[in-house]
């Protein structure tokens, strides 16, 4: 069962290993073993980095998710296909990719009838969640299937963006965004972007987007957003609804809600259309107060999404044809500048932090 080709052992490969809370490390571990059959040996080019590393970083555990030994962080990575294994036939080596980081099992009967974001396996074999190493290292092999090759025009640095894009194109799929409607995005940061232009892209007519700061507002007008709804202080969730209704000319169809905070679910259930959808992409833990009676009497879908499932290619088809997702890529880090690449993240600069993993 050898595998077709394989790098040669004995070099160090680098990675970024959190030890316990705030005390993440640039180390070097041991090489991959040669790829199993059905996985590919990979070259990490890039690996982006969201609030979920830094959370990490920061409290060593991530709701269910603790981290019991040293973790290697990162989930939003492109790399280069370097070996293959003897049952590959999807990828060859020198192909560009992006890594799809969450292995079901591929045998429970989520995986069977495709809503394989719900197998139990996915949970423990999310790379760059404990207990599954993650993606920010030079060199890790991964199963073929979860690996999508991508056009060699698209940038590798943009290539990273596949991961929460694909998050967004799920919940689309879920609301069935299609063309004409009236969308409402809560949250202006790089989720919510990502996903008022999936919305674009799927034909939404118009989108409002709202958040609690202007200069992510004025980031969403720059990529072309409808309309901005800046919500401050002493607010209400009907002041935000009246806004937003304002702004779209109308109800939303459908709100995509990106920030978990319980004013933004409260303004979706304000805002939305009779008998429409509202999509939870944003996650809080705690409890939240919700005028129930109100979404039960308008009829309207709230809608969860977990990952996402057969949203890659899709993903992938978004970020090769739209040249504005470029723009999300505001800093660059080489791999032994990745303390000062989580720090930036953690100020809150820019939209989308990559790491350069060789
Ligand atoms: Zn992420
Ligand atoms: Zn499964």
């Amino acid at each position: 069962m050898s595998p077709k080709k394989s790098k040669a052992g004995g070099d160090a490969n680098k990675a970024i290993i959190l030890h316990k809370a705030k005390d993440l490390r640039l180390e070097n571990t041991s090489m991959p073993s040669p790829p199993g059959p059905d996985e590919v040996q990979l070259r990490g080019e890039y690996c982006g980095i969201c609030g979920t590393d830094v959370h990490l970083w920061q409290e060593a555990k991530l709701g269910i998710f603790e981290v019991q030994k040293p973790l290697i962080l990162g989930h939003e990575a492109s790399a280069t296909v370097i070996a293959v294994g003897q049952n590959v036939t999807n990828l060859t080596v020198g192909d560009p990719v992006v890594i799809e980081n969450a292995v079901p099992c591929c045998r429970c009967k989520f995986c069977l009838q495709g809503t394989y974001n719900y197998c139990e396996a996915c949970t423990v074999q999310a790379k760059g969640l404990p207990p599954a190493d993650g993606l920010i290292q030079q060199y890790y092999n991964h199963p073929a299937a979860f690996t999508h090759k991508i056009p060699p025009t698209l940038r590798l640095d943009v290539a990273a963006l596949a991961e929460p894009l694909a998050v967004s194109v799920h919940a689309c799929n879920r609301a069935k965004v299609t063309f004409g409607q009236k969308i409402l995005v809560c949250g202006a940061g790089t989720m919510g972007l990502l996903t008022f232009l999936t919305a674009k892209a799927y034909g939404a007519s118009r989108i409002a987007i709202l958040d609690i700061m202007q200069s992510k507002l004025d980031k969403a007008i720059e990529l072309g957003v409808d309309g901005v709804i800046l919500s401050r202080k002493g607010m209400t969730a009907k002041d935000l609804s009246d806004m937003a209704i304002t702004s779209l000319g109308g109800h939303p169809d459908i709100t995509m809600e990106c920030t978990g905070s319980e004013i933004c679910v409260n303004t979706a259930v304000e805002a939305t259309q009779c008998g429409g959808k509202i999509i939870l992409i944003g996650l809080n833990p705690n409890k939240l107060s919700l005028s129930m009676s109100k979404a039960s009497l308008k009829e309207l879908d709230l809608l969860g999404v977990c990952r996402y499932r057969n949203s890659y290619p899709q993903a992938v088809e978004l970020l090769s044809s739209r040249p504005e997702f470029e723009k999300f890529i505001t800093h660059t880090f080489q791999l032994d500048q990745a303390m000062d690449a989580f720090e930036s993240m953690q100020k809150g600069e820019g939209l989308k932090i990559v790491i350069k993993c060789n």
